[in-house]
C-alpha cells in the first residue's frame, strides 16, 4: 500500500477504535474517528453539530450527507492529505461507502483498504458481557450484535461482491482478519500491511514463520524490535533501506518482540533493537542498539560473499 488509507471495521467488543488509534500511532498518520468528529462538532457547537446532536443523543445514525460533509472537511486537511489516515466508525451504510469512494476518486486518491476484524458472535457476547454497562442485559447485548450484523453485511458485500474473491483483476479492497486474537497480535498484523507492497522490510508474524524462513533462506536478516523502544524507531528505517538495497539477494525482515518474547532467550539477545544475521539457518552475528547504516550493510555484504 503506497498511500496509507485504511478503514477499520468490526463488531462491538473487538476494539476497533483502540486498534485504529494504535495503527495510526505506529504508522504516524492521523487517526480519524467518526464518533469523535461528531462529538467535537456538537461540543463547538457548529451547524453540523446542531443538526447531528439529536441523532447522536438517541444513538441513531446521523444522516449520510451530514457525516460525509464532516468527514470530507477532516480528510481535506493537509496532515491527512499528505500522510494518509486510519478511519473508524465510518462507513456505517453503503451510501457512506459509496460517497467516500466517489470523493477519493474525485480528488485523485486511490481507494482505501478496508479491514474487517471478524470474531464469532459467541466469543463477542462473552467479551461484551464483561465490559458492559451495569444496566445492560444479555438480550440487549444480543440486539447490539444483531444490529451490527445487519449493518455490516451490506458493507462487506459492497467491498467484496460475491465471486470477486477468485477474480485476480477484481478489487482487493477488503481484507478480513481474525479478530479473536490478542490486541498485540492484531495490532502487529495490521501494522505489517503497510510494508507489504513497498521494498520495505516485512514483519515476520510468529516463531513458526521465523523457523520456516530459517530453513528456507540462505541469508536472512531479522530486526527484532518493539513498539515502546525509541532506538528501534531509529533503526527501522535503516532496515527498510537495507531491504530496498539488498532485497533481491537476501531476505530482510522485522519481528515484533512483544508478541515473540521467547526469541530473546533463544538467540541470546542483549537489548533492543537486535539485528540478527543468519546464514543457512545459523546465527552468525547480532548487532545490538543503533548503528550507522554502513555497519548493517557491511555485515550483510560480508555474509553475501
Ligand atoms: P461511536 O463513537 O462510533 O459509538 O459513535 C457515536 C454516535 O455517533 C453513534 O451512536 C451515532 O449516532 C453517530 N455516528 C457515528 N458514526 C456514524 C456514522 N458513520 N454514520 C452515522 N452516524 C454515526
Amino acid at each position: 500500500m503506497t498511500v496509507k488509507q485504511v478503514v477499520l471495521l468490526g463488531p462491538p467488543g473487538v476494539g476497533v477504535k483502540a486498534q485504529a488509534s494504535e495503527l495510526a500511532r505506529r504508522w504516524s498518520v492521523p487517526h480519524v474517528s467518526m464518533g469523535a468528529l461528531l462529538r467535537e462538532a456538537i461540543a463547538k457547537p457548529s451547524d453540523i453539530g446542531l443538526e447531528a446532536r439529536p441523532y447522536v443523543e438517541a444513538r441513531e445514525l446521523v444522516p449520510d450527507a451530514l457525516v460525509m460533509k464532516l468527514l470530507r472537511r477532516r480528510l481535506e486537511q493537509p496532515d491527512v492529505m499528505l500522510n494518509g489516515w486510519v478511519l473508524d466508525g465510518f462507513p456505517r451504510t453503503v451510501a457512506q461507502a459509496q460517497a467516500l469512494d466517489q470523493w477519493l476518486a474525485a480528488v485523485g486518491l486511490p481507494a482505501a483498504t478496508v479491514v474487517y476484524l471478524k470474531v464469532m458472535s459467541g466469543l463477542l457476547l462473552n467479551r461484551l458481557w464483561t465490559e458492559r454497562e451495569p444496566d445492560e442485559t444479555m438480550p440487549m447485548l444480543r440486539r447490539r450484535l444483531e444490529r451490527h450484523e445487519a449493518e455490516i453485511a451490506p458493507l462487506l458485500e459492497y467491498y467484496q461482491p460475491p465471486g470477486s474473491e477468485t477474480d485476480p483483476d477484481g478489487p482487493a479492497q477488503l481484507k478480513t482478519l481474525n479478530g479473536s486474537r490478542s490486541f498485540a497480535e492484531i495490532a502487529s498484523e495490521l501494522a505489517q500491511m503497510g510494508s507489504e507492497e513497498t521494498g520495505a522490510a516485512r514483519t515476520i508474524r510468529d516463531e513458526a514463520e521465523l523457523d520456516s524462513l530459517l530453513a528456507r533462506e540462505s541469508l536472512l536478516v531479522v530486526d527484532c524490535m518493539a513498539s515502546w523502544c525509541g532506538s528501534c524507531k531509529q533503526v527501522a528505517p535503516l532496515i527498510d533501506r537495507l531491504a530496498e538495497a539488498y532485497g533481491d539477494r537476501a531476505s530482510i525482515m522485522k519481528i515484533d518482540f512483544d508478541t515473540n518474547r521467547q526469541i530473546s532467550k533463544r538467540f541470546g539477545l542483549k537489548g533492543m533493537p537486535s539485528v540478527m544475521f543468519f546464514k543457512d539457518g545459523e546465527l552468525l552475528e547480532t548487532l545490538t542498539g543503533v548503528k550507522p547504516y554502513q555497519t548493517y550493510s557491511a555485515a550483510l555484504t560480508r555474509f553475501l560473499n
